[in-house]
């Protein structure tokens, strides 16, 4: 049956047992096979495998998302959760006899050494020794996303979620977006032992399986789990010295900008959010009316996107309106089976709307365009290659920023890059307080809360809490997911936006070019490491030196500071 739409996709729950019983037929084929042609066969099967089960995990996890307190999708996420680490274990079972193979060479050759590469990484990140803690680990991770679900605000008359309480730190009335800060902090007070407890578990647990697995901490096992080829901690390390010494300076000036444009005697945390007096722009219209903005941008850009983004509404690929219940974030996943992505946010009505919409278009773009790779490690790129396809679109979108913003189009274009350039501190931040995190694992609670605030005074000084104590006393890394669910992944959007910023200017110059050339980036999916695409799509690796100050001064310049 040809699927309409993604309700019609029911996949059926995997069971271990006839997993197991696919997998043990897979390495008898391989083991047994007369030739490369049957090797090869047996890899494709596998692939086929591998896509059947990302398809179900996916769609589990999705269904969770969408509404938490369902029961039926937490007790189908906790049973995926139960057997990951099983299938995991088949997984590099299957990788570990590919690479041993006398055969390799032939089948290095057959599917590109970049595979064997991904899973030279993989197989050292698991062991069953750590069956029990993955499954821990998961619901601990469970336990972050639920908490935060479950936060409910009384504000001004209104009912909120977390998603939609933010959109008030953007308010012109300076009192709301005291309140709503203060609302905000105060629930995290409330809820920070179980936060700092949730974090110290995990931190532990991650720890205990580095160990169990070989390494020394936490931070070399989170390098390996993202598939850290090209790079390692050191040229991370000196990134963040690049941004501590070039943008942190920039930072501040832009600060010092945003306070004289808002006429403000000092910034507090409440106002960072805020441009300038006129209040950021806002799209003029709501979710179905951005949809129909969306097509008729797409259509402008190029038929590919257009063509693609037709299929995605019909195909009822997207979930982006905001509900009680509803997990928080954006993201993008896929179905490879049969070859969709899907795309899940949370529109508050403010101009971040526009932007995850977009971020998150480009990711499903790159995936879709390649999803006709043979191998499933080259579906998707590593992250910090993914996210070059989501804030490239971001700023590919740019001229055509009118559809959604009017008159204000120009002004979202200069907050756009500014908050650009002033996420680049904060992704350090990040970055930077979770290497003190796993490097120091028997730190308690509020060591780690010390650890964040000189964290913050070395990249976001310009950072003022006023009277709010949570944060003031080094609490506010918690409401970042990544750091609870994703270790190690932040930095990755930092190197990222220093490539779609290159795209940015190269778009001045050449626009269709450019896009052309962003396009191919995408149908190169997974294909080639990080650095390795950088350089197929003529950008500058983040890693060379003065290349960050470059891209940093030319957008700097762009707003004449
Ligand atoms: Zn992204």
């Amino acid at each position: 049956m040809t699927l309409q739409t993604l309700s019609d996709l029911k996949p059926e729950l995997p069971q271990v047992d006839a997993v197991a019983k696919r997998y043990a037929d897979l390495q008898s084929s391989f083991a047994n096979a007369n030739d490369d042609a049957q090797r090869a066969a047996v890899v494709d099967q596998w692939n086929q495998l591998r896509k059947e089960l990302d398809t179900c995990s996916n769609l589990i996890e999705l269904r969770f998302h969408q509404d938490t307190a369902n029961k039926q999708y937490k007790e189908d996420r906790d049973y995926m959760d139960s057997i990951l680490p099983k299938l995991k274990e088949y997984a590099v079972d299957m990788m570990r006899s590919l690479l041993n193979s006398d055969h390799r060479g032939k089948l290095e050759s057959e599917f590109g050494k970049l595979a064997f590469d991904h899973w030279e990484a993989e197989i050292t990140t698991y062991d069953p020794v750590i069956e029990q803690d993955l499954v821990q680990q998961s619901k601990l991770e469970s336990r972050y996303i639920e908490l935060q679900a479950s936060a409910e605000f009384e504000f001004r008359g209104e009912k909120h979620n977390m998603s939609t309480l933010n959109k008030f730190a953007e308010s012109k009335d300076r009192e709301v977006r005291r309140q709503a800060d203060e609302m905000r902090w105060d629930w995290y007070q409330a809820n920070g032992e179980e936060l700092d407890d949730i974090y110290d578990q995990l931190v532990k647990l991650r720890h205990g399986m580095a160990q169990k697995l070989g390494f020394e901490n936490f931070v070399q096992l989170g390098y390996k789990l993202l598939h850290r080829i090209d790079y390692g901690q050191d040229e991370v390390a000196k990134y963040r010295q690049a941004v501590q010494e070039h943008v942190v300076p920039l930072g501040e000036k832009l600060r010092e900008r945003q306070r004289e444009s808002l006429g403000l005697e000092k910034l507090h945390y409440w106002d960072l959010s805020l441009f300038d007096s006129l209040g950021n722009p806002a799209p003029q219209g709501d979710h179905d009316w951005m949809l129909v903005q969306a097509q008729a941008m797409f259509d402008e850009m190029s038929s590919e996107i257009g063509d693609f983004f037709k299929l995605m509404q019909k195909a009822e690929l997207l979930d982006l309106k905001s509900r009680s219940s509803k997990a928080g974030g954006g993201f993008c996943t896929a179905f490879p089976t049969v070859g969709w992505p899907f795309i899940y946010a949370n529109f508050n009505g403010s101009k971040g709307d526009v932007e995850v919409f977009t971020h998150e278009v480009g990711h499903a773009l790159q995936c879709y365009l390649s999803n006709d790779k043979r191998v499933v490690d080259y579906l998707w790129p590593t992250y910090e290659a993914c996210e070059i396809h989501s804030m490239g679109l971001e700023f590919l979108t740019w001229p055509h920023m009118e559809m959604f913003f009017g008159d204000d189009a120009e002004r979202f274009r200069q907050v756009h890059l500014t908050e650009s350039l002033l996420f680049l501190p904060y992704g350090v931040a990040i970055d930077h307080f979770q290497h003190l995190v796993y490097e120091s694992p028997t730190a308690s609670p509020a060591d780690r809360h010390e650890m964040w605030q000189e964290v913050e005074q070395r990249y976001l000084p310009w950072r003022d809490y006023g009277g709010a104590v949570y944060p003031s006393k080094g609490g506010a890394w918690q409401d970042k997911r990544h750091v609870y669910l994703s270790p190690f992944y932040y930095i990755d959007y930092t190197l990222a936006l220093c490539c779609a910023m290159q795209f940015w200017l190269h778009a001045e110059e050449d626009r269709s070019e450019t896009i052309d050339r962003y396009l191919k980036l995408c149908r190169r999916g997974g294909e080639a490491s990080f650095l390795d695409l950088v350089e197929s799509a003529k950008l500058i690796s983040p890693f060379a030196d003065g290349c960050l100050t470059d891209v940093v001064q030319k957008a700097a310049k762009a707003l004449g500071v």
